[in-house]
Parts: structure tokens; sequence; C-alpha cells
């Protein structure tokens, strides 16, 4: 479903991506993992078409992802990025209405209407729709640009480090949710930090070093060995009822 086929990409002259080569299938949840600036940030931008990619190609269902129009992309895949500005005087319902867009012509539907307050409920956003962004806590902010994505019904649904501010029962509320999603098949790509988190929800893990693709697979490409050359860290891996998990030790010499 998305065919990511050699590509390079640099903001000035280095590369910081560098033959990259994957598929991502659909219903497919890709956890990316690695270091900071290895390019997690960078490569979902290019799946999602905001950035161009110098060399090879990136394709969604057959068709290159520059070839799209805005709104036929913004139908298939939405993006949820790391931080943006969300202090802004909308109220949560408004919010969530614009993810509507793409489908909008000059005025919303009761369809329209309909999914917002659909997506509202089923993320327990209802009893904050009336607020206004600037009145909610960076994790129910989080949540809501969560629920903005979904009422894009996108195909693909791109996620850069969506937990990161989260408290630990929001974090597993989010990542139930993907999963939830991804098993009625939509495709999920998710920048995240935390490997034990990335390792139990997700169906795949990438992981990245230096714009690479260091690995690429499910469950098992985490052991110790990789985590260690990936982050210079020593881990211990247990491994409980066939899931891994990773406890660091400390720095490698
Ligand atoms: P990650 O998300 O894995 O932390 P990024 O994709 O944000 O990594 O960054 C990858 C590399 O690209 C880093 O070396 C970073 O400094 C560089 N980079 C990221 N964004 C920009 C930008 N807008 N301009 C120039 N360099 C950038
Ligand atoms: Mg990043």
């Amino acid at each position: 479903m998305i065919h990511i086929q050699n590509i390079t990409f640099s903001y000035h002259v280095h590369p910081v991506l560098q033959d990259i080569c994957c598929h991502i299938g659909k219903g497919d949840f890709v956890a990316l993992v690695g270091p900071n600036g290895s390019g997690k940030s960078t490569l979902i931008k290019c799946i999602n078409g905001i950035l161009k990619t110098k060399d090879g190609d990136i394709s969604i269902d057959g068709l290159s992802v520059g070839a799209y129009s805005p709104n036929a992309m913004a139908r298939k895949v939405a993006y949820v990025p790391q931080s943006e500005n969300r202090k802004q005087a909308l109220t949560v319902f408004d919010m969530v209405l614009r993810g509507r867009k793409p489908y909008i012509n000059w005025k919303p539907t009761g369809y329209d209407f309909e999914k917002t307050a659909h997506i509202l409920q089923l993320l327990h956003l209802d009893d904050l729709s009336m607020k206004h962004m600037d009145e909610l806590s960076g994790g129910q902010q989080q949540t809501v640009m969560i629920a903005r994505a979904l009422a894009q019904e996108p195909e693909i649904l791109l996620l850069d480090e969506p937990t990161a501010n989260l408290d630990i029962k929001h974090q597993l509320e989010v990542l139930e949710l993907l999963k939830t999603l991804s098993e009625q098949g939509m495709t999920v790509v998710v920048a995240i930090h935390d490997i034990n988190m990335a390792v139990r929800y997700a169906s795949h893990i990438m992981m990245l070093k230096g714009g690479q693709v260091f690995a690429y697979g499910k469950k098992n490409a985490v052991t110790a060995e990789s985590i260690e050359m990936l982050y210079g860290v020593q881990v211990e891996i247990i491994v409980r009822e066939g899931t891994p998990y990773v406890i660091p030790g400390g720095l490698s010499r």
C-alpha cells in the first residue's frame, strides 16, 4: 500500500534519509524508532508529501505521492505533527470539524457534523466539546489533534510522537485506539521513543539509524544487540508471554 523505493532526502547538503526502501501493508501498525535526529520526523513528512524526496519514489496505492491533489491526499493520509500551534481560540468541536475540510464544498453537511460528534465521543472528548483549545491540558490537546486526523477518515494515519506529552494512562488509551484502528484496516505509522510501548502495540518495528533503515521486522527485531547498536546503550531483554521488554543497563563504552 505504501511503497518506499530507494528514497534519499536532504534539507541542505548532507542526506538526512539515505536509500530507504520498504513496503508498508494495509492495516500494518509500524513503529518508527531510533535516536534523536535519525530521520523519523523527516520520513513521516516525506510519506505525507510535505517534503519532496530528491531521489527515489514513494507511492500510495500505486500512485506517486506527488501526483495526488491536496484534497485527494488529505482524504488518504492524515498527519498529526509532533507540535504545532494548538493554543487557538477554537472550540474542540470546531477543531475536530476542521478535519472534514477535504470533504466540504462550501459548508459542512449534516454528515460532517455527525462524524465530528461521533469521533468526539469515540475519544471521550464530548465533555470538552465546547471548551476552547487553550483551556485544555497538553495531553487533551494531543487527543483533539488525533480526533481531527480521524475526522479526515484517512486510510493512512501518520503520527509524530503522539504519546510524548501523555501520562501513562493516556499513552495506553492512544496506543490501544491506534491498534484497534489498524485492526480495522487503517495503516498506522508512529514515531515513538518508548520501545516497550512500540513492541507491545505495533505490528512492525522500523529502526532508523543515521537516516537509514537499520532493521525492519516484527517484535523479534528487538534484541539486546540491535538496541545496543542503535542507541549505544546496554540493555537486558526479558521476554514475557512472547513479548520482549527492554530494561536499560548503562551507556556502552
Ligand atoms: P528525528 O525525528 O528522528 O529526531 P528528524 O527527522 O527531525 O529526526 O531529523 C533528521 C536530521 O535532519 C537531523 O540531523 C536534523 O538536524 C535534520 N533536520 C530536521 N529538520 C530540519 C530542517 N527543517 N532543516 C534542516 N535540517 C533539519
Ligand atoms: Mg522527530
